[in-house]
């Protein structure tokens, strides 16, 4: 089924699409749904499940919920309006639903943490609005899929009955995995960010594309130098970590390092990774924990490319999200259903293509690229330490960025052809995921999880 590929990057706060960002935007879908029974309103009940429940608090998916039902979006977010919506609630036990129908909200009776996994999926939450008598104005369970995307039960089910669930857009071509891209590509003579951009055009006309590959680099650069300067030099959670994007710039300022072209790819991601750790404003690429390895590629090709503009930024962007897509729709991006490898690992085989593609590979290379980054991706865990998106999560991201800008040059260089396609490896890592045991999985009950870290 045809669908833009554009949300596969979008404005999202931090620290983490699946358990942050999703959370936000199903509270807003709930809202939504609710309608004119706001004023009906005065309780609000949310119950989190599974992987939500078990690392919610370190990835403030409480404070998500209350966020979307404060009727806040993630582009409008800045710290203040986070404070006030939280404060509002933990210390005056006061929810402004929609930002406008002030309801009693007791965090403790109205907010429960379900050890309880769903049989659906891994994320879950179920929201249901209360009328003066006690009575269920309006329920929902929303599932949280990764990369900010939410389903409700009944678009779940459809799903996996073959349903789908999204608009039919009738005579539009798909691109359903690697292997059509690349007869598409070589039918008309494209390379991959001209065939997403012939995809996109199905959607969106050229001046609302660009305009929007503007804005997600844009958020992207400020996340960037927002890191270098934080307001507060630690980062939030039990973990009292330090912020490290600023002494690493002083650093890098201070010497003379022939070698420090690998430390700026560092400095850049872990920059943007402390940022979404911080809870701030960042873009989700495809997911918020692996928030950073795209951008950091795009500012490293900013400082060496040779012709670097807005339209290799859209190129860039372009050929990203074609390859998100392929593993968001054959695969998946979520860390609670494929470990690390489906977020760091998706974020860099997109940014290996996009590199490999704005630095002239035709879409076989820029394939290959991606298949390279993913390849060395596979197996690798989700075990964030104490549930928060910072330790093994922040440096992960400079792993996954050098990995995308190595895999490229592998690839651009290569004269011999690979043996393992981009499909074969994509659903190698689906395959791989499901077999990982569920403590892996965003859990944090095994792995670096399970340390004890002095605090
Ligand atoms: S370990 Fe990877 S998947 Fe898990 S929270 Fe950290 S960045 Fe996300």
């Amino acid at each position: 089924m045809a669908k833009s590929n554009l949300d596969i990057f979008k404005v999202g706060v931090g620290p983490s699409s699946s358990h942050t960002l999703g959370p936000m935007l199903a509270a807003a879908a709930f809202l939504q749904k609710l309608g004119t029974g706001v004023e009906k309103t005065v309780q609000v009940k949310c119950t989190l499940y599974g992987s939500l429940s078990l690392t919610g608090r370190g990835h403030l998916t409480d404070k998500a919920v209350l966020w979307g039902l404060s009727g806040l979006k993630p582009s409008d977010l800045t710290p203040t309006l986070q404070q006030e919506a939280v404060s509002l609630a933990f210390t005056e036990h006061r929810l402004r639903l929609g930002g406008q129908h002030e309801i009693h909200f007791d965090y403790r009776s109205d907010l429960t943490f379900s050890k309880e996994f769903l049989p659906e999926h891994q994320n879950a939450l179920t929201l249901e609005a209360l009328d003066a008598q006690g009575r269920s104005i309006c329920a929902e369970t929303y599932f949280s899929t990764g990369g900010g995307f939410i389903k409700t039960k009944a678009q779940l089910n459809s799903e996996q009955a073959g349903a789908g669930d999204e608009a039919d857009f009738g005579d539009k071509f798909s691109i359903e995995n690697t292997k059509v891209a690349l007869r598409l590509c070589q039918d008309d003579s494209l390379n991959l960010a001209e065939l997403s951009l012939r995809y996109e055009l199905q959607f969106h006309d050229l001046p609302y594309i660009e305009n929007w590959c503007r804005e997600i680099w844009q958020v992207m650069q400020e996340a960037f130098e927002h890191g270098l300067k934080p307001a507060n030099p630690y980062l939030p959670g039990s973990l009292h970590l330090k912020r490290r994007a600023p002494s690493m710039l002083s650093v890098l300022q201070e010497h003379n390092d022939p070698f420090a072209v690998i430390d700026k790819v560092s400095l850049y991601a872990i920059s943007i990774a402390e940022e979404n750790a911080s809870g701030a404003k960042v873009v989700t690429a495809p997911t918020n924990g692996a928030c950073a390895v795209v951008p950091a590629v795009l500012l490293y090709l900013k400082d060496n490319a040779p012709h670097f503009d807005d339209r290799l930024v859209r190129d860039f962007l372009l050929t990203g999200m074609l390859i998100g897509s392929f593993y968001k729709n054959n695969a998946t991006i979520s860390g609670a259903e494929g470990g690390c490898q489906a977020e760091i690992g998706s974020a860099s085989s997109m940014a290996a293509a996009a590199m490999t593609t704005v630095m002239g590979g035709d879409a076989f290379k820029a394939c290959a690229a991606a298949e390279i980054a993913m390849e060395h991706h596979l197996g690798l865990t989700c075990d964030p330490v104490d549930g928060l998106v910072q330790i093994p999560c922040i440096e992960r991201n400079a792993f996954g960025a050098v990995k995308a800008i190595t895999a490229a040059r592998i690839a651009l260089k290569r004269q011999s052809q690979p043996r393992v396609s981009l499909d074969e490896v994509i659903k190698t890592m689906y395959i791989t995921g499901k077999d990982i045991s569920f403590k892996y999985k965003e859990t944090a009950l095994g792995g670096l999880a399970e340390l004890q870290l002095d605090h």
